[in-house]
């Protein structure tokens, strides 16, 4: 008796299953879905997943190999996950085996066992408070106390790094007396604490009938909470989170970026005593997998996560979020081109839960769907508490100077700010100190030796530095082509602005913000105390300022540079550019002052910023939803976009033309209509990191009928002899053109 066939599931490109025969001393009846099973595969050994059992298999007896090991008794994943791995898989034309590996942490990727480790709890001892003279001179044990405090039953181990403590001071307040370890079963069930650490706020009538519509509304939907800025959409997570709990579930928070909002983050904290996992990058390994199995086991009320978070387990799932829907870190850009807010529209799905997409600045496609009936649509159209929305304003600066990218009006305007006791924030989406090197003798430019590129002048330390393939060189003295020593940095970005503002305000800090200067760990944190505590100073930054900021003291937002979405090749360029504007300009006024906007442009009668000024972000998402259709573009039709890369350009060209042929001849053979092919062209900056890249675009009227084309397509592709020569993905729903 032969017994069954192991079909598994291995982190390989490969679209297939690969067979094994049951591992020595495996009963058959042990045997399910979803268990991970060690195999060898070549010369290594990898972890994969059971994805079916079958009597036959088409591999010679002979060759069929028994798997090593079976690494889990039930299945891995609830039946929920695995079917959504399984869509996403086929959703996005991506092997099963790599889909679940990256929907999972990396020690159960690699065979961790998926259990609790035995919990330690750590408890205050009688006695212990926060101002005992034993810590007078030991803040982080203090702190330490003060959490501890909160938690009577004792606190996880496995969380206290989620609650900013160490092992170093726990262990020292251990040595004073003052805490101990108990250990106790994870499972152990203690008296319920109270949900609540603080009072909500009480909601204001949008708010309340945008709650009122969804705890109503039982099981799944999808709710598009557009809230303009400041409106309070996180007071809405807060409270319909908070009745999901008291219902005994688990609440899901997807959110863009963790480093960049720890305010936000600490809201959710300071709110409810359950415990909150979030799921950030300090996290090492072991911590990642404890956070996982407490989010599947249900000892966590709630997960926070960036966008691979949507695949976290959850015991008894309620309600999902995705705060800022819009963003576009929510599409993973290289591997599994997956969508995490369209991931997670299908999970509620799968789950019965709400689902809620929270934006000031919904995407279009959201939008479309609300429109079509499929979301459901709230709307918070003022702002929060005495918040007044921000008044805008276009400066022309056609022929005006400019001094380190501002203008004079602009200059006296934030002086004005400023003098009353404010803060500023300027922004300007270009990191680095000039975007342009050039000699002034001969007209000559620095460009990337390996990109279609130019490179970016960078003062702090001087370099040149290509922002799209990440080389760098020392800056040139003399001009290669003339030999002139006379060569100019044109333009400005944030550190040539902030150097001009320190000069132009030296009484006033000057906080730049972007990649660069919030590289090192806690930088940003730092920089956001400074801003919070609320002195005058003046902010320079990139689009890491325009993610969900709270900033009760600006009151002013300059915007530099207005035109560059004004006539950008993407046909989402005007859409990114409204979202981006409206974010930046919404840090403006938030709290008891009023907010002013003022925006920099060299094409002031241009009717989308007219649109934008006057009308606001809805204004003109109508407007490029009218253009969509009119066009026929995403969302009223379907695209996918065949990506080819190569040392050389024939190569590219080839391998899309053959592919080209191939969908052609797929069309016709399988009746498919309305499936469009346009190119192949070259992407728009054609050489990159010193490959030739082209692009080949595959658009339809009927997501079913582009399905039907992918999935055959990809398979010839997989074979096509010319594929082996190039580097090439395919991206379903792509947002990068
Ligand atoms: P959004 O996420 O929509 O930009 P936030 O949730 O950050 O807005 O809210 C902006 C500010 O308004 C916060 O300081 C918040 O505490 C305050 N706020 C929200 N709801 C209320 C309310 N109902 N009453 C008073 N203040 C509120
Ligand atoms: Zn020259
Ligand atoms: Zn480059």
């Amino acid at each position: 008796m032969p017994g069954p066939i192991l079909q598994v599931a291995l982190p390989s490109p490969l679209r297939r299953l690969f067979d094994y025969r049951a591992p020595a001393g495996v009963h058959p009846e042990q045997l399910k879905i979803g268990q991970r099973v060690r195999v060898s595969f070549g010369q290594r050994q990898l972890v994969g997943l059971i994805a079916g059992l079958a009597e036959h298999s088409d591999v010679p007896a002979a060759k069929l190999k028994p798997a090593l090991e079976l690494i889990d008794l039930k299945p891995l994943l609830p039946d929920s996950l695995w079917r959504l791995c399984y869509w996403t898989a086929q959703y996005y034309q991506h092997s099963l085996g790599d889909t679940l590996s990256c929907a999972l942490p990396v020690l159960l990727r690699q065979g961790e066992p998926a259990l609790a480790r035995q919990d330690v709890l750590w408890q205050l001892c009688p006695g212990a408070y926060p101002e005992h003279p034993a810590l007078s001179r030991a803040q982080k044990q203090k702190h330490a106390v003060q959490i501890l405090a909160r938690h009577p039953h004792g606190l996880s181990h496995a969380l206290i790094s989620q609650w900013g403590l160490s092992r170093d001071s726990l262990e020292a307040l251990e040595r004073k007396g003052l805490a101990r370890r108990i250990s106790q079963s994870p499972h152990h069930s203690h008296e319920p604490l109270p949900l609540l650490r603080e009072a909500p706020l009480t909601a204001n009538p949008e708010q309340q009938a945008a709650l009122a519509a969804i705890l109503e509304t039982p099981g799944f939907n999808t709710w598009l909470l557009e809230g303009v800025t400041g409106s309070g959409k996180t007071e809405v997570y807060l409270q319909a989170i908070e009745h999901c709990l008291r219902q005994g579930r688990q609440a899901l928070v997807l959110i863009p970026e963790i480093g960049l909002t720890p305010q936000t983050l600490e809201r959710f904290r300071q709110r409810f005593s359950t415990p909150v996992v979030i799921l950030h990058s300090g996290l090492n390994d072991r911590e990642r997998l404890d956070a996982w199995i407490a989010a599947r086991d249900g000892e966590v009320g709630i997960v926070i996560g960036t966008r691979s978070a949507v695949f976290t387990p959850l015991a008894q799932p309620g309600l999902l979020i995705v705060d800022e829907e819009h963003d576009l870190s929510y599409k993973q850009q290289d591997g599994l081109r997956y969508n995490a807010r369209d991931l997670a529209v299908y999970r509620g799905h799968l789950e019965n839960m709400p689902v809620i997409l929270g934006s000031a600045t919904p995407s279009l496609e959201t939008l479309h769907n609300a429109q079509r009936g499929r979301y459901r649509h709230l709307r918070l159209t003022q702002r929060a508490g005495n918040a007044q929305a921000p008044r805008f304003q276009c400066l022309d600066i056609r022929s005006r100077p400019l001094e380190g990218g501002l203008s004079q009006p602009l200059l006296q305007a934030i002086d004005q700010h400023l003098r009353q006791g404010n803060q500023v924030l300027v922004f300007i989406n270009r990191r680095g100190f000039a975007p342009t090197l050039m000699c002034h003798d001969c007209g000559w430019i620095a460009e990337c030796r390996r990109c279609d590129a130019r490179m970016t002048v960078h003062q702090a330390p001087s370099h040149l530095h290509c922002h799209h393939c990440d080389s760098q060189r020392p800056l040139d003295r003399h001009c290669p082509k003339c030999n002139s020593a006379d060569l100019r940095p044109i333009g400005a970005g944030t550190e040539r602005t902030e150097e001009h503002l320190s000069q132009r305000f030296p009484d006033t800090p000057v906080l730049r913000i972007d990649r660069d200067s919030t590289a090192r760990k806690d930088a940003m944190q730092k920089l956001l105390t400074r801003i919070h505590s609320g002195a005058p100073c003046l902010l320079v930054g990139t689009q890491m300022l325009a993610k969900g900021h709270h900033f009760p003291d600006v009151t002013l937002v300059a915007i530099l540079d207005a035109d560059g979405g004004l006539f950008s090749a993407d046909f989402r360029g005007a859409e990114r550019m409204a979202q981006m504007i409206t974010q930046v300009a919404g840090r403006a006024g938030r709290a008891n002052k009023p907010g002013q906007v003022l925006i920099q442009t060299h094409m002031a009668e241009h009717p989308l910023l007219i649109d934008l000024t006057e009308h606001g972000y809805p204004a003109i998402a109508q407007r490029e939803l009218s253009a969509r259709e009119a066009a026929h573009l995403p969302p009223f039709s379907f695209i996918a976009l065949l990506r080819a890369e190569a040392n050389r350009v024939d190569q590219t060209e080839s391998f899309l033309d053959q592919a080209c042929d191939l969908a052609e001849h797929l069309k016709t053979q399988q009746g498919l209509q309305g499936i469009e092919l346009l190119g192949p062209v070259p992407s728009p900056m054609e050489r990159r990191a010193g490959r030739y890249r082209a692009q080949l675009l595959v658009l339809a009227d009927q997501r079913s009928t582009l399905h039907s084309l992918l999935h055959p397509w990809l398979g010839l592709l997989e074979q096509e002899p010319l594929g082996r020569k190039v580097r090439w993905s395919l991206d379903v729903d792509p947002l990068d053109m």
